[in-house]
């Protein structure tokens, strides 16, 4: 990706090394685990069912605040440079579908996280929080995108940021409201393909967002694409839990299968038209 020298967001709050105490029953490393392997199992967000057993948070942003600004160093820099990719990009197109953008911010933290929706542990990787319009993030996840997913690369790292920007956008055209409020009307198991159609929309808008990056900032270089789509399949909710567990349970994919995500972020990054991103009209996801 040609992305330095570019513009860097100030909409990031960075709160890498601030120790947080745990609000509610502190839960230990095994504890996250098990609560992550009961999500697998009941379909549940993982990160509502960690919020859920470590407590709500007391106010809308309880965190302890951190530096706001662009960061000096050169993976804070770079997500900032996303960011700021997105803001643009976002604040132009949006406007197409009739409503305004208004900029998320991206909180930068390390091993756990404190937001209005309640508190995280880096465990459960790079998530948005509606009730804060926040973007969370563990620069770490990018080594373990890396390491364990086999998906390296720049252009990797920035769909994984772009995906939660994609909630953000979501949550201001009011799909995550409705998506929430039929979820409540339906057997776990429909609640659970719901939201998977609404994370392959998170992943379709990812692809919307590089697609105008690259043709107002050249921001692609040959390979680009490959690692982002490399990355989709890498953390398919089948190629998981096959690692995981030697076998796949369809039922229980919170963010869809490898080759539906590919799908999907290939989607939006050919067609660049929030419009062919209904994945909730698509006959199969
Ligand atoms: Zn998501």
């Amino acid at each position: 990706m040609r992305w330095r020298g570019q513009r860097e967001s100030d909409n990031v709050e960075d709160r890498r090394g601030v120790r947080l105490g745990r609000p509610g029953i502190a839960l230990s490393g095994g504890g996250i685990l098990l609560v992550v392997a009961l999500a697998l199992v009941t379909g549940q967000d993982p990160i509502q069912l960690l919020s859920a057993v470590s407590g709500p948070s007391v106010s809308v942003d309880a965190g302890p605040g951190g530096q706001v600004g662009a960061p000096s160093d050169d993976l804070g820099k770079f997500a900032a440079t996303v960011l700021g990719s997105t803001e643009d990009v976002w604040a132009r197109v949006l406007p197409g579908a009739g409503r305004q953008y208004s900029r998320p911010k991206l909180v930068l933290f390390t091993e756990s996280v404190q937001s209005a929706c309640g508190f995280s542990s880096a465990a459960v990787g790079p998530f948005y929080c509606p009730l804060d319009s926040k973007v969370y993030l563990d620069l770490s996840f990018f080594n373990e995108l890396e390491r364990r997913f086999g998906a390296p690369g720049d252009f990797a790292q920035a769909y994984v940021i772009a995906h939660e920007v994609g909630h953000h956008v979501q949550n201001l055209v009011g799909i995550a409201a409705q998506v929430d409020t039929a979820r409540r009307r339906l057997s776990p198991q429909d609640a659970n393909a719901l939201s998977m159609r609404m994370e392959l929309q998170a992943d379709c808008l990812a692809g919307v967002w590089a697609y105008h990056a690259n043709r107002d900032a050249k921001l692609l270089e040959p390979g680009d694409v490959e690692e982002g789509l490399t990355a989709a399949s890498a953390i398919g909710d089948d190629r998981i839990q096959k690692r995981a567990q030697g076998y796949t349970v369809p039922e229980s994919w919170t963010h869809g299968s490898s080759a539906m995500r590919v799908r999907w972020l290939r989607q939006g990054l050919q067609s660049g038209n929030i419009r062919d991103c209904d994945t909730f009209a698509a006959d199969s996801p």
